[in-house]
């Protein structure tokens, strides 16, 4: 069953689809998430309209089936003969397209999100630093439920305006899982959803952080470690936004397809707890 998930991707929803962007080097993964993914995501389960249907199957098996299709999905992310062979067995079989459609929905959300280990909990002795330079403070328009994108599996997230162009650092050390790049665009339209660029780094406990309406022209590629406080690009107004910030949450994959928001702590750089307040700035 499709759940609901991140502003980034990479949301169940959100978090689930993505398309490559291209490869300005082999190590780089230039990853967006498609509308088509929200667009499913919202209407599976609620007899979605059949040209929304066509429209997703005709997208996922693009992903899946032409290597070449412009938003693919990276073929090392997952078995290519598997997903062909039992998508042509569905197909033989007649199945229903929406239940084909759901089918390779999961597969494109499973293979974005391969990155992320499975059933871990959020270590309760870590700690994150501000995503950005603590001694230019930041305003925190959005904290833990404060706006209707930060509720239910996305309930513990933080909006930090900000200039675009601000330097935005790592809050913890990890890798660099997936990297979302190449976005322009951004606003209140539904048109920029999933197209916000964004740096997803997988922490030791196996949760992961995503930095989320970056500029495009991300600093650091998949596979890299990254400790708190490296640059991992510069702040922006891509995707779904309502004006220039940095959108923040650290994340755990709670089922091959789904992933949710986990409250963390935040301390300064001198070991000082933060307290995050809507309305203030931090620190
Ligand atoms: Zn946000």
């Amino acid at each position: 069953m499709l759940r609901r998930s991140s502003p980034t991707l990479v949301a169940a929803t959100r978090t689930a689809s993505l398309r490559v962007l291209g490869r300005p080097t082999r190590r780089r993964h230039r990853v967006a998430l498609s509308s088509a993914v929200l667009l499913l995501a919202s209407v599976l389960g609620a007899a979605p309209p059949e040209h929304y249907v066509q429209g997703a199957l005709r997208y996922y098996m693009r992903q899946f089936e032409d290597p070449t299709a412009h938003g693919r999905l990276d073929p090392a992310w997952f078995d290519a003969d598997a997903i062909r062979t039992e998508l042509a067995e569905r197909l033989r079989r007649g199945e229903e397209q929406r239940a084909i459609a759901e089918w390779l929905f999961n597969q494109a959300a499973s293979a974005f999100l391969s990155f992320a280990p499975l059933d871990t909990r959020h270590d309760p002795e870590a700690r994150y630093r501000v995503p950005y330079d603590e001694n230019t403070p930041h305003l925190l328009s959005n904290g833990i439920g404060d706006s209707p994108s930060h509720s239910g599996l996305d309930l513990y997230s933080y909006d930090f305006v900000m200039p675009e162009g601000t330097a935005v650092f790592a809050a913890r050390e990890g890798v660099v899982g997936r990297v979302l790049d190449g976005y322009t665009g951004g606003g209140r339209d539904d048109g920029f959803r999933n197209r916000a660029n964004a740096v997803l780094v997988l922490h030791e406990d196996g949760s992961f952080a995503e930095y989320g309406h970056l500029q495009p022209g991300i600093s650091v590629e998949v596979d890299q470690f990254v400790a708190a406080g490296d640059v991992l690009g510069r702040s922006g107004n891509t995707g779904y936004s309502s004006g220039p910030h940095l959108h923040f949450a650290v994340r755990l994959r709670d089922s091959p397809v789904a992933t949710r928001a986990v409250p963390v702590q935040f301390n300064d750089t001198s070991g000082r707890l933060l307290l995050l307040v809507p309305g203030q700035r931090v620190p």
